[in-house]
């Protein structure tokens, strides 16, 4: 094995903040490998159908050169182009986008999984799934939303044999074909985009009855139109308000905020609310309990789930999605080493990270969802490559 000063820089991930990441590092001369399945969260973990709630121009992955917009895809292969905000960009065309992205821009990506990273001579040594182990002088962790599901335990309670689409509860990551619940009765647990959008997705593949069951007492919620966005507000690519304007651009400032108001922060701003255009496709379609806590999930006896919620009647459904979202817990990372994730210092249960993305432990970095502790909650979406990328790879060629 090489000594770890000639090492390349390893990218593990190859969604969109990965492909963006080594696309700046490859423009910059660095040498890098790139290991992981382009775009595989948009292809095999959202369902068919899906429609992005990000507008085309906040769903670009940042590029250090012109012409790899979303728009020049689509003109690029002859699709059909979607530029306005009004203009409802399927998750089909997206996960294309980023494989004709990586195509051009990382062409030399390795569809392999990386299985551990330790700290070796001043870098890191990086085994992969291959068996092969090499040399790292840098690692970027762009891992994604793999291995961050969360499902409440009052919830997982009722499928003692694990989460599956096939048994009493799932995690919404886990479908893509909503066709399955065609005659059956659904609950989705969220009130998030993803739940709500899975709700009407299934009730329109012929669900029997599907409810949306959601914590808080105006839980459910939609958006409003682009012709709605209030005027005297700067523009920002979630819509006019000075808080998502600079939440955006300016997310390098947001790490100097107490740990509380960041942790507010992410879990609020751009938190649970329905598309504008999900609305009309949702009501009347949808059943809603809303303001009741779940205390206990439990199988039901002829199978499916039954879920007792506070102060309300027990609802019995033939099967529970729950569309709870993700936890950047850096202790679900199982390929960093134990020594690495002891040493890493935390905001909450992400990594605290420093100028550049830089993780307390030298050479390791973190984009996308483990960065959004550190700068903002622009990191859980596509545009958050534009301001990352080309910081992460300055930081690392510096
Ligand atoms: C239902 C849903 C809808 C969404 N809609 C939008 C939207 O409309 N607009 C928007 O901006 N955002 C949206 N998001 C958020 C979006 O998914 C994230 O912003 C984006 O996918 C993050 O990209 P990423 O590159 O960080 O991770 P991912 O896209 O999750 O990619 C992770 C990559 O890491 C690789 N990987 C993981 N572990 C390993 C390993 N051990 N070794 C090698 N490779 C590994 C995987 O193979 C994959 O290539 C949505 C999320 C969900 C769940």
């Amino acid at each position: 094995m090489r000594t770890t000063g000639h090492a390349p820089v390893v990218v593990i991930g190859a969604g969109p903040y990965g492909l963006s990441t080594a696309a700046h590092l490859h423009a910059r001369g660095v040498h890098t490998r790139v290991f992981g399945e382009p775009m595989v969260s948009w292809r095999d973990h959202m369902p068919e159908g899906m429609l992005l709630k990000s507008t085309p121009v906040a769903s670009n992955i940042d590029a250090p050169q012109p012409g790899h917009t979303l728009v020049d895809y689509c003109e690029s292969a002859g699709e059909r182009r979607y530029e306005s905000d009004w203009d409802l960009v399927p998750v089909e065309t997206f996960a294309r986008y980023g494989e004709w992205f990586q195509r051009r821009l990382v062409p030399g990506l390795e569809r392999v999984r990386v299985a551990s990273v330790e700290p070796r001579g001043g870098g890191f040594e990086v085994k992969l799934d291959s068996g092969e182990l090499c040399a790292a002088r840098a690692v970027v962790v762009a891992s994604g939303l793999t291995g961050f599901a969360h499902v409440p335990r009052a919830l997982a309670a009722a499928a003692p044999d694990g989460l599956s689409p096939t048994g009493p509860v799932s995690h919404s990551s886990q479908h893509t074909d909503m066709k399955q619940f065609a005659d059956r009765d659904l609950v989705v647990v969220g009130a998030g985009q993803s739940a709500l959008e899975t709700a009407v997705l299934a009730a329109e593949a012929g669900a029997a009855s599907v409810r949306v069951v959601a914590r808080g007492r105006m839980a459910v919620g939609f958006g409003d139109p682009p012709d709605h966005q209030p005027r005297l507000r700067p523009e920002s690519p979630f819509g006019r308000a000075w808080s998502l304007y600079g939440l955006t651009y300016y997310a390098g400032t947001f790490r100097h905020l107490p740990a509380p108001v960041r942790h507010g922060l992410v879990r609020r701003v751009l938190g649970p609310l329905g598309a504008w255009w999900l609305r009309e496709r949702f009501t009347g379609r949808v059943g809603v309990t809303q303001g009741r806590r779940i205390v206990r999930t439990r199988a039901a006896r002829y199978g499916g789930a039954l879920l007792e919620l506070a102060g309300g009647v027990p609802i019995e459904a033939d099967h529970i999605i729950a569309a709870t979202g993700y936890r950047p817990d850096i202790s679900s990372l199982g390929f960093l080493g134990p020594g690495i994730r002891a040493a890493l210092a935390r905001s909450g249960p992400a990594p605290l990270l420093g100028p550049g993305f830089r993780s307390s432990v030298p050479h390791l970095y973190f984009t996308g969802l483990p960065a959004a502790a550190s700068y903002g909650p622009v990191m859980r979406f596509v545009v958050g490559t534009g301001y990352a990328s080309r910081r992460l790879a300055e930081a690392i060629t510096l």
